[in-house]
């Protein structure tokens, strides 16, 4: 079999039993480029037994030398991110720039992960009573499962890892099966950086898989990425099981533009944000809420710059520029977001940019489908109420401010928002008014640093810890607070029956 893409276990490649393959394709060709080994429930148990052994070994290594693995793993990203751009651009078909770009944001987890040190520190109170001292201590949770998306092959499973890692746990990552081949990568990285074999996993599957990591008792906490359904499947079946959960979900993010905003700026946010990465982010902007009397102007600048979008193949180098856009993941997604956009139209949008006419510049059986622009779409459309995931923005035309928050606070999603303005009283009401996780104030897609923590609310996020930062140093480590009375014989305490609760 050509290039088949198999599980990393104890530091090496792993067949596995099961006699279970799915194709990946190269996005921009068609051209089935490889096979993935979906693994059966024997093969799980197998990559989980692996890491469970690894666990204990590495939960004591010290934070130095912990550190140092994390550092070595940082050097060696940095050095060689093209290689894995490249490999995330043939199978997800994202441009060049767009793959560096998502591991530029993985590799601040990273960076925030080398400071674990610091980050584990925990309390200590001498004398709380007479001869007592507290201390607080942080300790790993043992093995915990990954379960990323597509639509970030890197980036999302170094939303966790770097932290799990660092903390002491062993990790099972279970990529998406259409770009299973990031993960391996990474995996190999991990050991040339001189992480011990056994600690860093990657279990190649479909549901099998998944529901595998959800029933073990062996993995203590699971965090997921992928669409609302199955991040509810995954909270409630983790939580079922005992197990820690964090399960980030779908989205459907607005932009409002209000009449004061710099209409410049704010189309070419709507466009980058709207098209990047063929609309395929979570925190991509589908919706653009254009306040009275600004929509027809910003709709012409939106559509000016649209038309202006190069879709290719992202594999290519083109002697003028790099595509802007690359295709859709499948064929199947193309089709259905093209089916969309036959809704909308049906349901009495205005198509102002037809995507389906695209000219794109790569191979005949690629999965092309290229930016649509709709405008006066109304919140009973599906092309509003449906999370679309593809190259489609959605103009919804509002007469005031609080129509429009009052349009995103009905949405069902919670993930991400933006609103441009120059009005800082109005930028700091919509921080306060709006019920969603992150905001961007003349920002687009307002992901946050790797020393903040990223998460939605609503269906967007299902658990209570958000993503990486400072809450995903907590969701990898759990807490112990110990209560200490040495006696000193020079002082030493009286002793005695006392049946009643210590009190201090
Ligand atoms: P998906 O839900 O189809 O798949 C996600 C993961 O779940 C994959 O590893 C997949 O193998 C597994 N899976 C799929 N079906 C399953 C089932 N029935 N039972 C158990 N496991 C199953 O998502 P996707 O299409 O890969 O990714 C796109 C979605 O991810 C979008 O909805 C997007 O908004 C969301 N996303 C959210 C965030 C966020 O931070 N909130 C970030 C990235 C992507």
């Amino acid at each position: 079999m050509s290039n088949p893409i198999v599980h990393w276990v104890d530091g090496a490649e792993f067949t596995g039993t099961a006699d279970n393959w799915a194709d990946v394709t190269n996005p921009a060709t068609g051209v089935v480029s490889g096979r993935v080994a979906l693994a059966n429930e024997a093969d799980a148990q197998a990559v989980i037994d692996a890491a469970v052994r690894a666990a204990a070994g590495w939960a004591g290594t010290s934070l130095a030398r912990r550190t140092q693995v994390i550092f070595a793993f940082r050097e060696l990203l940095n050095a060689r991110k093209d290689e894995l751009a490249q490999l995330i651009t043939a199978e997800h078909g994202k441009v060049h720039s767009d793959a560096l770009g998502e591991i530029a944001r993985g590799l601040e987890v990273v960076e925030f992960a080398t400071g674990i040190a610091h980050l584990l520190k925990g309390g200590q109170s001498p004398n709380v009573s007479t001869g007592h001292d507290v201390h607080s201590r942080r300790e790993p949770l043992g093995v915990v499962g990954i379960i990323s998306p597509f639509n970030f092959p890197a980036m999302v499973p170094m939303w966790f890892f770097p932290i799990a890692l660092a903390a002491g746990n062993a990790v099972v990552l279970k990529p998406s099966e259409k770009d299973p081949s990031a993960a391996l990568w990474l995996a190999r990285l991990w050991q040339d950086a001189g992480l011990p074999d056994g600690v860093f996993n990657v279990l190649q599957g479909d549901k099998t898989a998944v529901d595998a990591l959800l029933t073990s008792p062996d993995i203590k906490a699971i965090s997921f990425v992928g669409s609302t359904p199955i991040a509810r499947y995954v909270y409630e079946n983790a939580a079922r099981n005992g197990k820690r959960v964090q399960a980030l979900g779908g989205a459907k993010n607005h932009m409002v533009v209000l009449p004061d905003a710099d209409l410049d700026l704010a189309a070419d946010a709507a466009v980058n944000a709207g098209f990047g990465s063929a609309g395929e982010r979570c925190m991509a902007v589908s919706v653009l809420v254009a306040v009275d009397p600004i929509g027809d102007e910003l709709i012409a600048k939106i559509a000016e710059r649209t038309n202006r979008v190069v879709v290719g193949d992202g594999t290519k180098g083109y002697a003028e520029k790099e595509a802007d856009m690359g295709p859709l993941v499948t064929r199947a997604h193309r089709d259905k977001v093209a089916s969309f956009i036959e809704s909308g139209e049906k349901a009495g949008a205005k198509v102002v940019v037809d995507g389906r006419e695209v000219r794109a510049r790569g191979g005949a059986d690629g999965f092309w489908l290229g930016p649509t622009l709709f405008d006066n779409v109304t919140p009973d459309m599906d092309i509003y109420t449906e999370e679309i995931f593809g190259p489609v923005l959605s103009v919804v035309r509002v007469g005031t401010y609080d129509e429009a928050v009052a349009l995103i606070n009905a949405n069902k999603y919670g993930n991400g928002t933006a609103i441009f303005t120059n009005d800082g009283g109005a930028a700091r009401r919509f921080e306060q008014d709006i019920q969603v996780g992150m905001i961007g104030i003349n920002v687009p897609i307002p992901v946050p640093v790797g020393y903040y923590s990223f998460g939605g609310w609503k269906a967007s996020l299902f658990g209570d810890s958000h993503a990486y930062g400072p809450e995903g140093v907590h969701f990898y480590t759990r807490a112990k607070v110990v209560t200490t009375r040495w006696i000193d014989p020079s002082n030493r305490p009286e002793g005695g029956l006392n049946l009643g609760f210590p009190r201090n």
